[in-house]
């Protein structure tokens, strides 16, 4: 996790890291520092707990001079968030100064090593191992920052994005890459840093995404440079990126995870765009359409992903068994890397991250690779990690997503998943005409379907305050509706921290209806379709234990609405794309409650949005 930003030039670099800081602070906020190379040559670091507006307040009237500077926003791995532990750290001599996002792995007999010679450390952190490393190495070998940075790299397991100051040498930042995401960003004599573009695209559109163990040399004057551990020269591509300003601020919304729910009708047509014809008749993902004979001749699909979008591989998965009659098996990335599992080159994985940095995600893919399977990724930021390790793949197209709980990345999977499972449908002939018509042009209306949706905003702002004091919930679904019912309980933990549940529906008389007493909310996914029926026996079960019903039913339904506590009328669809409908109510409702509850809506405690450590 963790947001890092650099510049080199000739403005004042403290407003520009300033700013990069604000805009990667999704990645981590429970400290931020920044390192600055003054105008008199000084080495100044500031740093502090708590958010980059913290560090602002901190750093006034201090001497914020220099033209060269990083700086860092933290997700705390090792050591409590705390001053010291804040990043950027100084070397013994504070000659240099480290800012770095990741693990390194074997910082403990590093860190003994160091002890023995003699090196004391501020803080806990595994990162400051790393900045003495590095000047033990030049002081040792008399070499120049860079050549000493790669022989430390060389002794480092683990995962690592840095950068790196030399308070003697002001004209370079070195920065480094394994496993953790950076970017350059080149402008007029100027280079800029930062784990993502974000923070870039306000001052150029040319980036260069580094590769694994690259190291980026940044100095004023010259070209870029990028090397390996090695020393060896490596050929770098400058791409251009397409964000434009707008997407990354609120746009008068009070939080972006509103302003993401709000966004998702547009979203969901730009993931569309170009991949279902303008008759409405054909869908195509040509990335599917190019490997087909590889995708056709798998034996089984595994789905790996985590958190949301491991919600939307389990949607995923049952429209690749329903459309494709072939059997997909969804796991947590996490688990799946370090089971030693069962995978060959008969099978496809398909690796679903938002920001295609997930490091468990990522981690998994690497392995599948190892062993033959075909690798599929579905991510949204282009150019990240993931996408360049698959072997093909879609992006969702919904733009840069700020708030950490994930709502419209969510949805632009499933409707990637959904395109996915129809273009191979067809490709196998598994799918009849007539149903693939019917789903491709129901797909095409979910987008106004989904404005009908957000109309209800008001209303679920009202229910929220109701239950804003509620110290459970239960969510149920059944079918497509199940995983949908695991979101919508995992949207309300994430950011309200009230605890809640998604069940499979008929699972609740297995245990959980136990906890069903006068004061459980219980929200249920009803809406009208081939387990309507079940499901009603469902709620008639939590009624008849006094339970408070929440039900999300199909606009009309006049059964449920008279034994529910409170019903939520939603448009029609059909049964495979209900998710895609009924998802946003329950995102609605988790904002909603925790913004009665005066939570930090897109920074909730303890949670970074881009998981980049295991
Ligand atoms: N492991 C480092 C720390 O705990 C970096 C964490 C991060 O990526 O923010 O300070």
């Amino acid at each position: 996790m963790c947001g890092i930003v650099g510049y080199i030039g000739k403005r004042n670099a403290y407003p520009i890291l300033i700013k990069g800081l604000k805009r990667l602070e999704y990645r981590g906020y429970d400290s931020a520092g920044v390192a600055l190379i003054s105008d008199q040559q000084a080495l100044n670091v500031y740093k502090t707990k708590g958010k980059v507006s913290e560090l602002e307040t901190f750093v006034a009237e201090k001497d914020i001079s220099g033209t060269i500077g990083i700086a860092h926003t933290r997700w705390a791995t090792h050591g409590e968030p705390s001053p010291a532990n804040a990043h950027p750290h100084y070397s013994s001599s504070a000659r240099l100064a480290l800012i770095h996002n990741g693990i390194i792995e074997n910082y403990a007999v590093l860190k003994e090593k160091l002890q023995s010679k003699g090196y004391t450390f501020k803080s806990s952190t595994d990162t400051e191992v790393l900045v003495q490393l590095i000047e033990y190495i030049q002081d040792k070998r008399n070499i120049d920052l860079l050549a000493a940075v790669q022989l430390a790299l060389r002794e480092v397991i683990g995962a690592y994005a840095i950068a790196v100051l030399d308070r003697d040498h002001p004209d370079v930042v070195i920065a480094a890459r394994k496993s953790s995401p950076l970017v350059v960003g080149i402008g007029e004599d100027e280079f800029f840093l930062a784990s993502d573009a974000t923070p870039i695209v306000e001052y150029t559109d040319k980036v260069v995404y580094l590769a694994e163990e690259e190291i980026a040399v940044l100095r004023r004057g010259e070209p870029l440079k990028i090397v390996n551990l090695h020393n060896v020269e490596c050929e770098h591509e400058i791409q251009t990126v397409a964000l434009n300003l707008g997407q990354l601020e609120k746009g008068g919304y009070p939080h972006f995870m509103l302003k993401e729910i709000y966004e998702q009708p547009d979203c969901i047509r730009d993931c569309m765009r170009g991949r279902i014809n303008v008759e409405n008749t054909n869908v195509v993902l040509s990335a599917i359409i190019d490997y087909k004979e590889r995708l056709l001749a798998a034996k089984r699909f595994v789905i790996v992903a985590c958190g949301t979008s491991w919600h939307a591989a389990l949607i995923g998965k049952q429209l690749i068994e329903t459309f494709c009659r072939i059997p997909v098996e969804v796991e947590y990335a996490s688990e799946f890397r370090y089971r030693d599992p069962v995978i060959g080159s008969n099978d496809v994985v398909i690796a679903i991250s938002q920001s295609g940095e997930t490091a468990d995600t990522l981690a998994a893919v690497e392995l599948a690779k190892s062993r033959g399977a075909f690798i599929y990724g579905i991510c949204n930021s282009v150019g990240s990690s993931i996408p360049r390790a698959t072997h093909t793949g879609s992006y969702i197209h919904v733009g840069p997503e700020i708030g950490v709980a994930s709502t419209k990345a969510f949805t632009g999977q499933v409707t990637v998943l959904t395109m996915l499972a129809l273009t191979l449908a067809r490709e196998k002939r598994s799918i009849d005409e007539e149903r693939f018509l019917a789903t491709v042009q129901e797909l095409n209306r979910i987008p106004d379907k989904m404005k009908e949706v957000l109309k209800l905003n008001d209303t679920i702002a009202e229910l929220a305050k109701i239950f804003t004091y509620a110290h459970n919930f239960i969510y149920l679904g059944r079918g497509f509706a199940y995983p949908v019912a695991l979101e919508g309980a995992l949207k309300l933990k994430e950011i309200s921290y009230i605890h809640a549940e998604g069940y499979p529906a008929a699972e609740m008389k297995h245990g959980p209806i136990a906890l069903v007493d006068t004061e459980m909310p219980v929200v249920v996914i009803a809406t009208r379709n081939d387990l309507y029926e079940k499901v009603l026996s469902n709620i008639q079960e939590i009624k008849a234990r006094k339970g408070k019903v929440i039900a999300l039913v199909t606009e009309g339904d006049t059964v449920i609405s008279k034994i529910a506590d409170t019903c939520i009328e939603l448009p029609e669809t059909i049964e495979c794309l209900d998710p895609l409908i009924t998802t946003l109510p329950l995102q609605l409702l988790a904002y909603h409650v925790a913004v009665c509850k005066g939570m930090n809506v897109d920074q909730p405690r303890n949670l970074a949005k881009s998981v980049t450590v295991e």
